[in-house]
């Protein structure tokens, strides 16, 4: 497989152009409204930096949420474009609107070096739904595209793909760069020694990434709730553990394959069980001889779980993490997710990351900045992983044509 390589902001000349960016702002919200974790908007500096010291006008846009076409107010951009201008140091206009007359006067007076920020582009159903009329509005006088939304590119929204079409250069930014190079390497000629780690909820979520890794990995450590569904579909009873009963045919298919020419698929033998997944709650160490009781939930992986998983993890010169192996998110279910982090951290295996939560996990860890990657893309990533192609990412390739 070959990784994409769409030509980058670095391709094209911008200097005095008007050049319109699709950021991934799709930060977290606390009820209040207040942004709680700064890592998209940091991550989209590098490429507004480039084309603000280039000399662009800069338009910036993204969507926040899923507000389904309606304006509501608490998925504003506005609170983005403040932070933004913090960051670069400049005045970041906002006006509030996505496309139409308000927009374009203040597109059209931008000078070279000044930067606005649209409004939440899902406030328009047209933008999810790829329509051609906004596309066209969106990209009116508008000289260069700019695809740096990673987490964004697995969707054919305006946007991201139909935009592609009525713009005369659509070009990735070094952020979507970046993202492409280094999932590329955890598809592409890994090294014999390439340790894929996947938990979280769903296995729904991740069947189609341990297949299309199942020939180039040699083992896959699983955890988290999605543990559960092989476990169960190896007739092993798992109490009241989350389990997806449909996927068990598949979940026996790739243990059957397991080992035999391709990736090793190993499973928890201990767990951490309890009642619910509350803070307080007390928990039941579940040994390798014992089963999960039939009134509890597997919501951690157990010692030796961790042990023999650190131990594997230590023999690696590549890693890919995604989902966390326990709910993380309380102190009595972190031991394992904390214990893995350390042990990817202390290796010298190039090491990526997928996935918000586990994203986040790594942070709890204070190993973040160990790792040789961590991507801003959720959905996206798994997709990628998946091998499949991603309509943002195929909009610029066709463009090139
Ligand atoms: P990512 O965002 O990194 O892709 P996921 O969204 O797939 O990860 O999964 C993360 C979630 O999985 C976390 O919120 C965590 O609490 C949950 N989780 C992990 N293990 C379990 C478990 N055994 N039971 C229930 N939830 C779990
Ligand atoms: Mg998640």
């Amino acid at each position: 497989m070959n990784s994409p390589n769409p030509r980058t902001v670095y391709d094209v000349p911008v200097r005095g152009k008007r050049v319109l960016v699709r950021n991934d702002f799709n930060v977290p919200l606390d009820t209040a409204g207040n942004i709680t974790d700064m890592t998209r908007i940091s991550a989209s500096l590098l490429t507004l930096e480039y084309l603000l010291a280039q000399g662009a006008r800069v338009i910036c846009s993204s969507h926040l949420g899923r507000p389904k076409g309606i304006l509501k107010p608490g998925l504003s951009l506005q609170p983005v474009a403040r932070q933004l201008s913090k960051l670069l140091n400049r005045e970041v206009k906002f006006v509030g609107e996505t496309v139409g007359k308000k927009v374009d006067k203040v597109k059209e007076a931008l000078e070279p070096g000044e930067i606005m920020l649209l409004e939440n582009l899902r406030y328009s159903a047209e933008e999810v739904e790829n329509r051609d009329g906004f596309a066209r509005k969106l990209a009116r006088d508008i000289d260069v595209y700019v695809n740096d939304a990673f987490g964004a590119c697995h969707r054919a929204h305006a946007s991201i793909d139909r935009i592609t079409r009525f713009v005369p250069q659509a070009v990735a930014g070094l952020l979507l760069k970046e993202e492409i190079e280094a999932l590329s390497q955890a598809l592409e000629n890994p090294p014999a020694e390439y340790v894929v780690i996947l938990g979280g909820v769903k296995v729904s979520d991740k069947i189609p990434v341990i297949r299309n890794l199942m020939s180039r990995a040699r083992d896959i450590l699983i955890g988290g709730a999605m543990a559960y569904t092989f476990l169960k579909a190896r007739g092993i009873e798992v109490g009241q553990s989350r389990v997806e009963e449909e996927f068990f045919p598949l979940c026996r298919d790739l243990l059957d394959q397991s080992g035999r020419g391709s990736a090793r698929i190993r499973l928890p033998l201990d767990h951490v069980a309890a009642q619910k997944i509350e803070p307080d709650i007390t928990v039941r160490q579940v040994g390798e001889d014992e089963t999960i009781p039939e009134n509890m939930m597997g919501l951690d992986i157990g010692i030796r779980t961790a042990d023999l998983y650190s131990q594997i993890i230590s023999r690696a010169k590549m890693i890919l993490w995604n989902g966390p192996v326990g709910v993380f998110e309380i102190d009595t279910f972190s031991g394992g997710t904390m214990e893995i982090a350390r042990a990817v951290a202390e290796t010298d295996a190039v090491t990526i990351i997928g996935g918000g939560d586990t994203a986040a996990a790594v942070q709890k860890a204070g190993v973040k900045q160990k790792m040789t990657h961590v991507s801003t893309g959720g959905g996206a990533s798994l997709e990628f992983l998946a091998g499949k192609p991603l309509p943002g990412i195929t909009a610029l390739l066709s463009q090139e044509d």
